[in-house]
């Protein structure tokens, strides 16, 4: 169907860049495979040269479609405001302006379409303005199905008990029950309530694709589901990630990563918050060491028990180039085969340079799509959030990664473990298995999002809505 192109749609970030980075991806697709004009309002902590890049990017390659606009938002909170509740009192800051930027529009648009932590702003804003409602789950179905079963969690039950729900087999398995365990009180408050606005929408999209998901996907389609829990439609419309073509001038990292052999380089980083402690970070780089390979290590400087103390912090300064944390003489000893880059990477062009054979990820669900579509394997380190349940998705069920024994996020992984894994994935013969499948996803996810793919039949159907 041909699109008229005043149709105008909204879309409206949280905090972040794990969250901008997709939305402007969504942006980018509505405009140039459906021809919608969009404008992008982003919630910003701070100013960095990461996010004006990537805002100035989308509006300079559709100028007549894509606009960006950045709230103004409450950035001061006490510290011991956790992530969650900063992100949400961020993000509702930002109504009284964001309201008033769409009155002020000539051409109003018809829908608002808000990711996970905006989703409050269904009912304050896309419903008094008379908008159609949509919400942008930039994770996996999985993680949104679990979302939506937690008003049944109990923190009193039985740890060693599953989560049953009203007709239902049960919902999570003991590990991923202990995890949603372990959620502070109000955390789980909050998500719960993010899960009510979610089934007041007129739709969920969300960046996965069928081919990969075809189980979860299904699970909302049931009766039992739509009677007790959601009816609001799911649609699969992903993987929406950035495509990895250079800018500007080339970086002496990629230069170097141009002289290295085929596959032969193992990616680390983790995600745009991931931090951790001074002695895992030495048993990191001894573990790097150890596994005799090649790598990339996006390195920070360590922080004790805050495993997502960057994630409001793309910036860096001059003394993070100093590595004085790493252990002594690293830096000399592995200067042929590694390369170490402070803080932030040009990660989409890193994966989709062939010369990268695996990635050490937090299992951040941006980097885990960025590495299928590579064909890259993954070695799983989750640290926070709902990492530790993409982490089991990778390698129980889409077989595409491998993990440590121990919880990276609580016990230290030692260095002899670090080169097991990168060696199981690069060496043995146990990653050519791995490989295989992560490039079968990678042609199916190829698939979905190619005209007349699943995904991209999907995201059509919503844009009908948009002109009925
Ligand atoms: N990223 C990057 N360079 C870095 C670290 C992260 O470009 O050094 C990008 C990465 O490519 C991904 C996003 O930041 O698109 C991180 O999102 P993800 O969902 O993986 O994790 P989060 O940061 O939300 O935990």
């Amino acid at each position: 169907m041909v699109i008229p192109s005043k149709v105008h749609v909204a879309l409206l970030a949280s905090p972040g860049l794990g969250h901008l980075i997709p939305t402007v991806e969504l942006a980018k697709c509505l405009a140039a495979k459906h021809g919608v004009t969009i404008t992008v309002f982003a919630v910003i902590p701070e100013d960095t040269p990461v996010q004006d890049e990537l805002l100035r990017s989308a509006t300079s390659l559709w100028p007549e479609l894509i606009n960006t606009v950045v709230l103004p938002s409450e950035k001061d909170f006490p510290s011991d405001v956790g992530v969650v509740p900063r992100m949400l009192a961020m993000v509702r800051s930002t109504f009284p302006a964001l309201r008033s930027s769409i009155n002020g529009m000539v051409n109003k648009p018809v829908a608002l379409i808000v990711d996970y932590f905006s989703t409050e702003a269904i009912e304050a804003i896309a419903q008094e303005l008379n908008m159609l409602k949509y919400v942008f789950i930039a994770t996996n179905a999985r993680c949104l199905y679990y979302n939506f079963y937690l008003p049944y969690v109990k923190k009193e039950a039985n740890r060693d008990e599953p989560i049953y729900a009203p007709e239902s087999e049960p919902i999570m398995d003991d590990g991923q029950f202990k995890l949603v365990l372990s959620l502070a009180d109000q955390t789980i408050k909050e998500l719960v309530r993010v899960a009510s606005h979610m089934a007041a929408a007129d739709g969920i999209l969300v960046n996965t694709w069928e081919d990969l998901e075809a189980k979860t996907l299904n699970l909302f389609k049931e009766e039992r589901f739509m009677k007790h829990i959601s009816r609001t439609p799911v649609h699969p419309i992903g993987p929406l990630v950035r495509a990895g073509e250079p800018t500007g001038s080339k970086p002496e990292l990629m230069k170097w990563l141009d002289r290295q052999p085929n596959k032969s380089v193992v990616y680390v980083s983790f995600g745009s918050g991931g931090t951790l402690s001074a002695q895992q970070t030495i048993e990191l780089a001894l573990g790097l060491e150890l596994s005799e390979q090649r790598f990339i290590w996006v390195v920070r400087p360590p922080i004790e028990n805050d495993s997502c103390a960057s994630l409001f912090k793309s910036k860096h300064s001059d003394e993070d180039e100093l590595f004085e944390y790493l252990p002594d003489g690293f830096l000399n000893r592995t200067r042929n085969v590694g390369f170490v880059v402070p803080m932030w990477a040009p990660q989409e062009e890193i994966l989709t340079h062939g010369s990268v054979g695996a990635f050490v990820s937090h299992c951040g669900w941006n980097s885990s799509q960025e590495s299928i579509v590579n064909g890259v394997p993954i070695i799983t380190w989750p640290l926070y959030a709902e990492q530790h349940l993409n982490a089991v998705l990778l390698t129980k069920e889409f077989g595409i990664a491998v993990g440590p024994q121990e919880d990276p996020s609580k016990e230290l992984v030692k260095r002899d473990e670090i080169a097991k894994m990168v060696r199981r994935v690069m060496v043995n013969e146990e990653g050519i298995g791995i490989r295989t499948r992560v490039n079968e996803f990678k042609a199916s996810a190829k698939e979905a999002l190619s005209e007349g793919g699943t995904s991209y039949i999907s995201l059509s159907k919503v844009v009908e809505k948009f002109v009925i």
